[in-house]
């Protein structure tokens, strides 16, 4: 390859950002990778940062924002415009407690210079929502996309900018051969390639749900909700609704569990009765890259080696972040 060329280890969504970024950087790019998408493959999709954001995490909540940022100010150029689903979100609360923790994160968000719309008429806004729900808040410009279709275009994109598709790897050193750098984008078997990353796979299952005639009809923003302390969240599809999702640690086990199911189910069900109606189209489990302290790893390693892994819940929101730190990495070492 020619000089300022790079190797991506990774195709999913943050080896597929930094791959396209690059690419319209004008290096030359090759993208190692897999026969499946990983936890991208799974994900709710979701570019959520205020909805998600919770007392504590003070430093991801405003890589978050600038990650939506972003995604608003060019990350969806040369992309198709059916890939976003959703531009608002509302955040509800099913009990009294429920309600009182929103309030907690929405006065933590005013705290930070992002307040959001604070409500009592939640059904005004979702009429699918159940009888009784009332309290909660709005964020006005958040996101969702339908994750598979956005890693479809990704690759499509990172095509038609002339990417170079390769072999998975087995060894850091197999992906160093004629390029000038690398970079580890392969999420969870990030410390395979270098030991003592410290990321670890924490499972989420998440259910799809089809339309199905005769039903009520999808709701056209993100709903999420604080269900008895537990939560559960609603992504809109072009035929249904992403149901997701648990977390626990459970190894590399990717088998949705009944418990799991149930509880989503569950949770959905009680905040929009209207979904028991559709049809259950599809349970599966992923495994999020998580670190320590929940912020993701995006850097340099050494002279050639460049790592952005650890993205934990939030791959898809930080993936223009993700691409522009490591852009600027590289134009750093070429300067
Ligand atoms: C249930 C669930 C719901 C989620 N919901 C959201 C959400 O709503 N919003 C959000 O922002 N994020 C969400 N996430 C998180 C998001 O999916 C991840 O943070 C994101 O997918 C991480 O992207 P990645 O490219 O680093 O890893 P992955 O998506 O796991 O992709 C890594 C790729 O590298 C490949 N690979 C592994 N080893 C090698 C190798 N040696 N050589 C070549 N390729 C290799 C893998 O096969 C895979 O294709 C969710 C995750 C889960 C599990």
């Amino acid at each position: 390859m020619s000089k300022n060329s790079l190797a991506v280890i990774g195709g999913g969504v943050i080896g597929l950002a930094v791959a396209r970024r690059a690419l319209l950087d004008g290096l030359s790019v090759r993208v190692h990778r897999t026969t499946t998408w990983g936890a991208s493959w799974v994900a709710g999709g979701m570019l959520t940062p205020h909805s998600e954001g919770w007392p504590g995490e003070e430093q991801l909540l405003a890589v978050g924002l600038e990650s939506l940022r972003l995604w608003h100010a060019g990350f969806l150029d040369g992309l198709p415009a059916d890939v976003v689903t959703a531009r608002e979100s509302l955040v509800v609360g099913v009990d009294r407690a429920d309600a009182t923790d929103l309030r907690t994160v929405a006065d933590w968000l005013s705290a930070q210079g992002h307040p959001v719309t604070v409500t009592t008429t939640a059904r005004d806004t979702e009429p699918l929502l159940a009888q009784g729900i009332r309290h909660g808040f709005l964020a006005t410009d958040e996101l969702a996309v339908d994750n598979r279709k956005l890693v479809a275009a990704l690759e499509a994109h990172c095509e038609q900018l002339g990417v170079q598709w390769a072999a998975p790897v087995e060894r850091l050193d197999d992906a160093r051969d004629g390029v000038d750098a690398v970079v580890i984008a392969n999420g969870i078997d990030a410390p395979a390639l270098w030991p003592g990353l410290p990321v670890r796979p924490v499972k989420g299952e998440v259910l799809r749900l089809r339309w199905r005639r005769g039903c009520m009809p999808v709701p056209q923003r993100v709903v999420r909700a604080r269900v008895h302390g537990r939560s559960v969240y609603l992504v809109p599809r072009a035929d249904g609704v992403v149901v997701g999702a648990t977390q626990y640690e459970h190894g590399r086990d990717t088998a949705p569990s009944v418990a799991g199911v149930r509880e989503l189910l569950d949770d959905a069900c009680e905040v929009m009765p209207a979904l028991g109606e559709y049809e259950l189209a599809e349970c599966a489990a992923g495994l999020r890259p998580m670190t320590p302290d929940n912020m993701p790893i995006v850097g340099r390693l050494d002279e050639r080696t460049l790592v952005a892994t650890g993205h934990g819940r939030s791959g898809f929101l930080l993936a223009p972040w993700t691409a522009q730190r490591i852009a600027a990495e590289l134009m750093g070492a070429h300067a």
